[in-house]
């Protein structure tokens, strides 16, 4: 009897789609009322380091349970929810992905995101180590420039 060998396919979704898909379905443990995302840390080896999700820090004050400052006050709909008296005491998934992870673990890794992140965090995550930021419809990419890679290194945005 020959020996059987396993069937040679890999058909499994690539790993970006695997996190992406992992972000869309974890957003309903976000916290806020307004908007619903997911950071998902990945380090330089493709293991997944952490799964943040917006909000104000555990077992404190929530905002779906309206103990939030912003539900207090009589700011006009969407104005800020970062400055002034509107503030939400929820920080933005990319936020506590940074604030709740070491800089060993996002060193060359990635971060995938359930939607585009704002510019605010954008550039917070461009500053901690990261190489790369995905969401669905685009990317960030910290690439080396100049000969053999010796000029500085870019943030380049690829739809
Ligand atoms: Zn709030
Ligand atoms: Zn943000």
């Amino acid at each position: 009897m020959p020996k059987r060998l396993p069937p040679m396919v890999d058909d499994r979704p690539s790993r970006d789609e695997w996190y992406l898909h992992i972000a869309d379905e974890a957003t309903e443990r976000a916290e806020c009322v307004r908007r619903q995302i997911v950071a998902i840390l990945v380090n330089a080896d493709g293991f997944c380091k952490g799964l943040f999700v917006n909000g104000g820090y555990p077992k404190g004050p929530s905002c779906l349970l309206g103990q939030c400052p912003r539900a207090f006050s009589d700011v006009a709909p969407g104005s800020s929810y970062d400055t002034g008296s509107g503030s939400c005491i929820a920080l933005h998934a990319e936020q506590n992905l940074v604030a709740n992870s070491s800089v060993e673990e996002r060193r060359g890794g990635t971060a995938y995101i359930s939607d585009a992140p704002c510019d605010g965090c954008t550039r917070t995550l461009q500053g901690t180590g990261l190489v790369r930021i995905k969401w669905r419809g685009g990317e960030w990419r910290r690439e080396a420039t100049g000969p053999y890679g010796s000029g500085p290194h870019i943030w380049r945005l690829a739809e």
